[in-house]
Order: structure tokens, then sequence, then C-alpha cells
């Protein structure tokens, strides 16, 4: 069955210059791209996005990583889009990540780990909402 993920590609890769790499990774793993663009999260809708983490220690410091530059929000589709874009972009902690995978290749640390990824089927659809309006969905 078709699902939404959303993935961001975070102000620690887009600093980087290698967005383009990330886009074509997922591109290339039969991903579609329902909707792309680039923003400065401000911190509201940061401490939003990550409102589930409130409570753990890391929340601060994850917000104020988020903000720290632009990041791109790219919707995505397809089969089993949610189990097959997390392991693509591999475990959190680029230490533990897959051979090849998006986090294993360009993630600095924990903290700084390059993407962003849907945990279930429910937040796909949530977290896609959270950024597109349907009429920017293509
Ligand atoms: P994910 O679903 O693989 O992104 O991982 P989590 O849901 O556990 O954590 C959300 C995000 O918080 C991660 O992608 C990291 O950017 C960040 N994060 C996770 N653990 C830590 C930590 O121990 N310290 C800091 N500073 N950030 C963390």
């Amino acid at each position: 069955m078709n699902q939404r993920t959303l993935c961001i590609i975070k102000p620690d890769a887009v600093r980087k210059k290698i967005q383009g790499s990330i886009i074509q990774k997922i591109s290339d793993a039969g991903f579609r791209i329902l909707g792309m663009k680039m923003i400065f999260l401000s911190d509201s809708d940061a401490g939003k996005f990550y409102e589930i983490h409130k409570e753990r220690p890391f929340y601060k410091e994850l917000c104020t990583f988020m903000t720290s530059g632009p990041v791109v929000v790219i919707a995505l589709e397809k089969e089993n889009a949610v189990a097959d874009y997390r392991k693509l972009i591999g475990a959190t902690d680029p230490a533990e990540a897959e051979e090849g995978t998006i986090r294993k290749l360009y993630a600095d640390s924990k903290s700084e780990n390059a993407v962003h990824g849907s945990d279930s089927e429910a937040n796909g659809i949530k977290e896609v909402a959270f950024f597109f309006a349907e009429y920017e969905l293509v």
C-alpha cells in the first residue's frame, strides 16, 4: 500500500551542500517526491514538530540545531515508504548505521545526523501535513 513519509534534510547536510546527493539516493531508491521546499524553521515550528521529544534531555539541543540553518523538507510517497525510508537512512547514530545508508555516508553524529524520517504510517501523514498543504503536493 502506498504510504507517505517526511524527509527533512537537516541543517548540517545543507551546510555541507550535500542535499543534491541525498535527494539522488532517495530518488534512486524508488521514492516519488510529492513536494519539496527549502525553509528556515522558526523556534516555534521546531518546538511543535519535535513536541513528541519534549521530555527528552536533548529536546532543547535538537530544536537549536534544527533552527541553526535552512533545511529541505520533502514529502515522499512509495509502497511501504515509512519502513523503506528508515532502512535507507539507517540508525539514528551513524556509528551504528549500516554501510551504504544515508546516515552512514553523510551524518556526523547522533545529533547532527543529516536527515529526519517519519517513524510510523500515522506520523508520516501527520508530518507531511505539518509542512505541506494538500494543494502543494503533486
Ligand atoms: P530518529 O527517529 O532516528 O531521527 O531518532 P529519534 O526519534 O530518537 O531522535 C530524533 C532526533 O533527535 C535524532 O534524529 C537526532 O537528531 C536527535 N537526537 C537523538 N538522540 C540524541 C542525543 O542523544 N543527543 C542529541 N543532541 N540529539 C539527539
